[in-house]
């Protein structure tokens, strides 16, 4: 074996320590890897194969190729489909709920960024919960009013304050989707 020779092969083998030493470290890292180097043996065999133009594999040989190149497709069937499946609920994001127009937004599946609109003009409602803090009440609400239309209160919530207000919509959102009756609207 010439210096040189040894010498490339020696940088070539430092490099797969290095390189598998980041993989094992990076585990999200680890599933592309696989697949990338599943697909890049399956290319040098078949380029091996055409150059000593013949067909002679053993049959391990070819069940290996086999198993690669399924490895890689499955990778890649995974990756577009995770790309593809967004939920329908996820473009559900407004309704009209206690008589007023709720919208929100979806961060993963959490519901968030909840808040009520003016049926009439869409104007941002404004909330008042004085009614939970009274010790003259005997009623814990909150009242959704809006400034546009003559601060005429639009929608009420019955039972507690401005939180359990935006709770009880979240929870009323999640019924409609279980329940599938969030497509009739
Ligand atoms: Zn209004």
């Amino acid at each position: 074996m010439s210096e040189k020779s040894y010498i490339s092969i020696r940088n070539g083998t430092i490099a797969s320590v290095i390189a598998g030493v980041i993989l094992l470290a990076v585990p999200a890292l680890r599933g592309y890897a696989a697949s990338f180097l599943g697909w890049i043996w399956v290319g040098v065999v078949w380029f091996w194969e055409a150059l000593i133009a013949s067909y002679s594999l053993p049959g391990w040989a070819w069940l290996g190729i086999f198993v690669l190149a399924l490895v890689g497709l499955i990778n890649i069937y995974l990756a577009v489909r995770g790309e593809a499946e967004k939920p329908e609920y996820k473009s559900y994001i407004e309704d009209f709920i206690h008589g007023a127009k709720w919208r929100w937004s979806w961060v993963g599946n959490t519901i968030t960024n909840v808040w009520c609109y003016c049926p009439r003009c869409d104007a941002t409602l404004v909330y008042d919960d004085s009614s939970c803090r009274s010790l003259y009440s005997d009623v814990n609400k909150t009242d959704f009013i809006c400034e546009n239309c003559g601060h005429s209160v639009v929608a009420t919530i019955t039972g507690g304050n401005k939180n359990y207000a935006t709770g009880a919509i979240k929870r009323e959102i999640d019924r409609r989707i279980r329940t599938g009756g969030y497509r009739k609207h």
